[in-house]
């Protein structure tokens, strides 16, 4: 060890086979560590503001925190803020995770690590690690929970569903979607599922920037093509803000309420969930999430290597990148309380 710190001290250079090294140099106690986060789209992210500054705080780092409200260029101006800060390492939530480049290729230069958080950083080398829920996995949680829930209602099919995707600039979207299609896939091939609006590829469900207001009026739009007359058993949505909105415009329709899925565990949601409303959502706890990229960065300043359990999954499509996935979990009703029992607020919920 000792070794590797002396012929360490210099400043790494960032050729190509060396970017992928980061995490063997290490760096003082006090450093600046830069969170790009992007659009307060869901209840995760202004959850991880906090979590971030106060764990950062808390583990001797000097945090800074950023939303890029104003969209993309807004964040690359964020990261390059960071590089020009001196952050040893920028974490980074992406808005379009194929526009930032040019801004990690910068931090990677200036010597700091670069890790995707929750959203993989596409077409560069200039990222070390990834850590993030096993997205595919909650895909494909979210697919069996549409045919068990429908299931659970009449048992036996055909069901008539519609698919609702993320917004394609988020590198999660498609693997969501794809998650979710391994499993529906073969029931719309069988004739299980009928997808009256005939809208079934990825392209076709998109929700641009994951606004409630788009997926709404997408579903008000197919409601009132193809469902004047034939029941809407079930609905794909890939998280619970556009679970809510699809839900409101079904309502306002004037039809009950389908199978829908959703994910994050929003508070609107999990009360939605014991309503009977809304049928299931992802448990993607964001204290385990932030708690594992700290956890990165104390490494990383001890001159470690970060822990990972995955280097095949996520090619980005430039290189495999190093990740750390955790486990999500599939909530309903059922298995709320257990769910949910070390939460403080969400326990609340599900008493
Ligand atoms: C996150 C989801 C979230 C979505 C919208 C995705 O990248 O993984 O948890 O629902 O962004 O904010």
């Amino acid at each position: 060890i000792a070794a590797l710190a002396l012929t360490g001290c210099g400043r790494s250079e960032s050729s190509s086979s060396s970017s992928a090294s980061g995490g063997t140099g290490g760096f003082p106690a006090g450093s600046t560590i830069g969170v790009a986060l992007p659009q307060k789209t869901s209840e995760n992210w202004v959850l991880a503001e906090g979590l971030f500054n106060d764990g950062l705080k808390a583990a001797g780092f000097n945090p800074d925190v950023q939303f890029a409200n104003g969209g993309v260029s807004e964040q690359q101006n964020q990261i390059s803020a960071m590089v020009t800060k001196g952050a040893k390492v920028i974490i980074v939530g992406a808005i379009d995770g194929s526009q930032l480049g040019t801004q990690v290729q910068q931090a990677k230069a200036a010597g700091a690590t670069v890790i995707a958080y929750d959203r993989l950083l596409k077409n560069t080398d200039a990222v070390d690690y990834y850590v993030a829920y096993d997205n595919y996995k909650v895909g494909q949680l979210q697919g069996q929970a549409l045919l068990d829930g429908m299931k659970a209602k009449k048992p036996n099919g055909p069901y008539n569903v519609e698919l609702f995707a993320g917004s394609p600039d988020d590198a999660n979207a498609k693997v969501f979607w794809d998650g979710a299609m391994n499993i529906l896939q073969p029931k719309i091939d069988d004739g299980t599922l009928k997808v009256l609006s005939g809208q079934k590829s990825f392209d076709q469900a998109v929700t641009q920037g994951w606004k409630a207001e788009n997926a709404q009026k997408r579903m008000d739009t197919i409601l009132a093509a193809s469902y004047n007359s034939a029941p809407l058993d079930g609905v794909l949505s890939p998280n619970d803000t556009l679970a809510r909105a699809i839900i409101t415009s079904v309502k306002s329709a004037g039809k009950p309420v389908p199978v829908v899925t959703g994910q994050d565990s929003e508070v609107e949601s999990v009360k939605s969930i014991m309503a009977g409303e809304q049928y299931s959502t992802i448990n993607k706890d964001t204290r385990n999430l932030v708690a594992k990229a700290i956890d990165m960065v104390k490494k990383l300043q001890a001159g470690q290597k970060p822990d990972i359990n995955d280097d095949k999954s996520y090619n980005n499509g430039v290189k495999t990148v190093p990740a750390f996935l955790l486990p999500p979990q599939i909530v309903t009703k059922a298995n709320a309380k257990e769910a949910y029992a070390n939460d403080p607020t969400l326990s609340k919920l599900t008493q």
